[in-house]
């Protein structure tokens, strides 16, 4: 009988590659199924991006790259940061790795053990709580709530620290529900944070380009008095729709550069050497694709919330970033679950519960709105039937 150690028990998973796996099974059978489930473009990455790619292999860039990534992508990074977050950072403090997920692997593998706590948003990408858990510190929800547009209440958060905090994960704006902090609310959880100066924070910013009326980003990095415990997070994957060349970033603490290339070198030696040149392409060509694909996610993003909103039992407040919409739905009367798989059993629409999401996602559903506003329609006429199957009118 093989043993594995506890902490296996306690790794959770991202739900949404269960229900991509199950929507590509019921294709397969003949199924006509509209994803409106994974969390990714469905816009092809940019020509110049994918040639940069070639190009690097056939220039012959076979072999490892130094761990925390080439030089010149990390400048690009650097400058990229200095374009769009108005802030000066030394490429030094760049480390490139295979995807956004893998450093919020690392930060949370640097700070949490037994004894520690780790505040996340709830709901929230279901890898935070995940990898708390694993790591043995204790899992603190900080609730995001639909009646505050599901933005955060920097009070709150601030009277969930204790001594035992060691670090807090923000997320804006967010997946799964769209929403986004505003400016006020951040700059009020900075001036508490002085109070903890034992609490690092990683502020995961990758969605940091998909903004909506008017909503406008602020980066945790903006604020110099957390230079010292900000892990800022971001990555090619969704800005650039590149989710499968496995390409993210980190901007870390300079005491911490050393640790997060340590786990590098211990993990993946170094990200794909091409994917790091197509990285290049990506931040120092024309960007004009990343504002269509944002303008396209806009539109869909009206279709999606008035279409919810005018179905019986579904209430949907409109997103102001990301690509994703959070309606509640608690209203059919069934749980979230129970309405996923009915969506995807019997209507053949792919959607992830809000549970993925933690507790706090109970009653409510996520919509990825990266499909075409033809497949969005389609979808609400075939919610429409299935809702009105259990609401007949009269
Ligand atoms: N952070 C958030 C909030 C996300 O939604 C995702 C992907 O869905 C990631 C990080 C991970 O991105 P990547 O695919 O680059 O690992």
């Amino acid at each position: 009988m093989l043993k594995l150690s506890e902490k296996m028990g306690r790794l959770g998973t991202e739900t949404a590659f269960e229900v991509l796996a199950r929507a590509e099974a019921l294709a397969r059978g003949g199924r006509d199924i509209i994803n409106l489930g994974i969390g990714q473009p469905d816009f092809k990455t940019p020509e110049h991006i994918v040639e940069a790619a070639i190009k690097a292999l056939r220039d012959g860039h076979h072999g490892y790259t130094p761990s925390p990534g080439i030089p010149a992508l990390r400048e690009a990074v650097a400058e990229d940061i200095a374009r769009h977050r108005g802030v000066e950072v030394s490429p030094d403090r760049i480390v490139v790795v295979p995807g956004g997920k893998v450093t919020m692997f690392f930060a949370i593998l640097m700070f949490g053990e037994p004894g520690v706590e780790i505040l996340y948003p709830n709901p929230g990408f279901p890898i935070y709580q995940s990898m708390i858990e694993f790591s043995g510190a204790k899992a603190i929800p900080t609730p995001l709530l639909e009646d505050r547009d599901f933005s955060f209440d920097a009070e709150q958060v601030l009277s969930l620290i204790t001594p035992r905090t060691r670090l807090l994960i923000l997320n804006s704006p967010a997946n799964p529900t769209g929403g986004a902090m505003p400016k006020p609310e951040i700059d009020r959880l900075v001036a508490g944070l002085a109070d903890h100066p034992q609490v690092a924070i990683l502020s995961d910013e990758i969605y940091a380009r998909m903004n909506y009326d008017g909503h406008r980003h602020v980066s945790l990095l903006t604020y110099p008095e957390l230079e010292n415990r900000l892990i800022l997070l971001d990555g090619w994957s969704k800005t650039y729709a590149m989710t499968g060349w496995r390409m993210g970033y980190a901007v870390w603490p300079e005491a911490l550069v050393e640790s997060a290339t340590r786990l590098a070198v211990n993990c993946h030696s170094c990200v794909n050497a091409s994917a790091q040149f197509a990285g290049i392409a990506a931040l120092e060509g024309p960007q004009d694709a990343v504002d269509q694909m944002v303008a396209a996610f806009d539109q869909r993003r009206g279709v999606i919330v008035d279409g919810l909103n005018a179905l019986p039992g579904i209430r949907c407040r409109r997103p102001v970033g990301a690509f994703y919409a959070f309606p509640n739905i608690e209203g059919t009367g069934m749980d979230a679950r129970t309405l996923q798989n009915r969506l995807l059993e019997q209507a053949g629409i792919a959607t992830v519960a809000g549970t993925s999401f933690g507790a706090f996602g109970e009653g409510f559903i996520r919509f990825s709105y990266a499909n075409s506003v033809d497949n969005i329609h389609r979808a609400l006429d075939r919610m429409k039937t299935l809702l009105d199957e259990r609401w007949p009118r009269n």
